[in-house]
């Protein structure tokens, strides 16, 4: 007997941090403590009703200008999408079209291998050296696409922009993505690389740096031919992505730049001021340059230090695959408040 379950798509979904209903010090998605400029109040409450009759702007106009003006390019070397997931979905389906397998690290952001099941994507995961660095000789030879987070995550551990120069210079064959969703912590762009190589996409998004995770903000930047192939793709799909709220709330975080870069300094502040606390109580890390810190304590195991955490009403995230990160806990970044009770009660665990 056929069975219509014979030709279902079957896939193993991305797992999301979890989101509980409770008050708790919430330290395990990565998002920004502090909220967003006022500036983006203001621009969701200017919105009208009579404007929510209306389908949004299917170009983004506003928003994909904001960007460009921002960063000092075209319109047409940016493209938005609903949270850099969508972008990434997105570019994933555009460019990834090759039968040679797509690159990228074993330990990353674990939607990469989602998204390559769902599109039925040939990949070859490249482990990380023992300091959880990429290899670079790993993304050397002809492949189906590369996709690297930078800073990686859940690692925090970024490269600089020379590293990544070679990689694109040495495949003009494929696309190469640069996920930047932690740049704005303090590390280096690749977005001028875009103005020289038409390989290259590099991606962002509000939900870390500008604190609008609810919202769903990301985008893209690349070379005006790569741009275009994405947005057919996308209009082949969902023409109204960003809705009209989303579009002007968008724009404000991007005008108000001087709130924008004193909270991203802030949660910087936070990040050193804990890296010296979590050593002293026995923790090591890499270094990160991103919103999270990526520890081992060096003798209490980290799913009981989670779950100490938990009965406590703080929240981080542990990864139990692959097996060589499961002693690590990825403590997102707070408020200094939160961070030293985080510190307080972790001590008491740790002792
Ligand atoms: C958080 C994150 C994203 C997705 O962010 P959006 O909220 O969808 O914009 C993408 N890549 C990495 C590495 C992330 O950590």
């Amino acid at each position: 007997m056929k069975n219509w379950k014979d030709n279902v798509r079957k896939v193993v979904p991305y797992t999301p941090g979890e989101q509980p209903k409770a008050k708790v010090i919430k330290l395990n998605t990565n998002e920004n403590p502090y909220p967003p400029s006022p500036l983006v109040g203001n621009a969701i409450s200017g919105v009208t009703l009579d404007s929510l009759r209306k389908y949004p702007d299917p170009a983004c106009d506003i928003l994909i200008s904001a960007i460009a003006k921002y960063h000092g390019f075209d319109k047409e070397n940016v493209f938005v999408g609903v949270g850099s997931d969508d972008v990434l979905a997105m570019g994933f389906l555009t460019f990834f079209n090759s039968n040679e397998p797509v690159l990228f690290p074993d330990i990353t952001y674990s939607f990469y291998d989602v998204w390559a099941e769902l599109f039925r994507i040939p990949y070859v995961v490249k482990p990380l050296d023992d300091d959880f660095k990429i290899i670079a000789s790993d993304y050397e030879g002809s492949c189906g696409g590369i996709v690297i987070p930078n800073p990686n995550a859940p690692t925090g551990v970024a490269e600089p922009v020379s590293f990544f120069e070679e990689i694109i210079k040495a495949h003009p064959e494929c696309v190469v993505i640069i996920d930047e969703a932690y740049v704005d912590f303090g590390y280096q762009s690749c977005i001028e690389l875009t103005r020289k190589y038409d390989n290259v996409l590099v991606v962002r998004t509000f939900s870390k740096s500008r604190a609008m995770a609810g919202n769903r903000i990301g985008y893209a930047v690349g070379s005006k031919e790569l741009i275009k192939y994405l947005s057919d793709c996308k209009f082949s799909f969902n023409s109204y992505t960003m809705d009209t709220i989303t579009l002007a709330a968008g724009v404000a975080s991007i005008e108000d730049d001087e709130y924008f870069k004193a909270r991203v300094q802030d949660v910087i502040a936070t990040r050193e001021w804990t890296k010296g606390q979590l050593s002293e109580l026995g923790f090591s890390f890499p270094d990160s340059k991103s919103n999270f810190i990526f520890a081992k304590h060096e003798s209490v195991d980290a799913v009981h230090i989670f779950e100490e955490l938990k009965k406590r009403g703080i929240y981080v995230r542990h990864f139990s695959k692959p097996e060589r990160i499961a002693d690590y806990l990825r403590i997102s970044i707070g408020t200094d408040e939160e961070m030293r009770t985080f510190i307080a009660e972790l001590s008491k665990i740790v002792k």
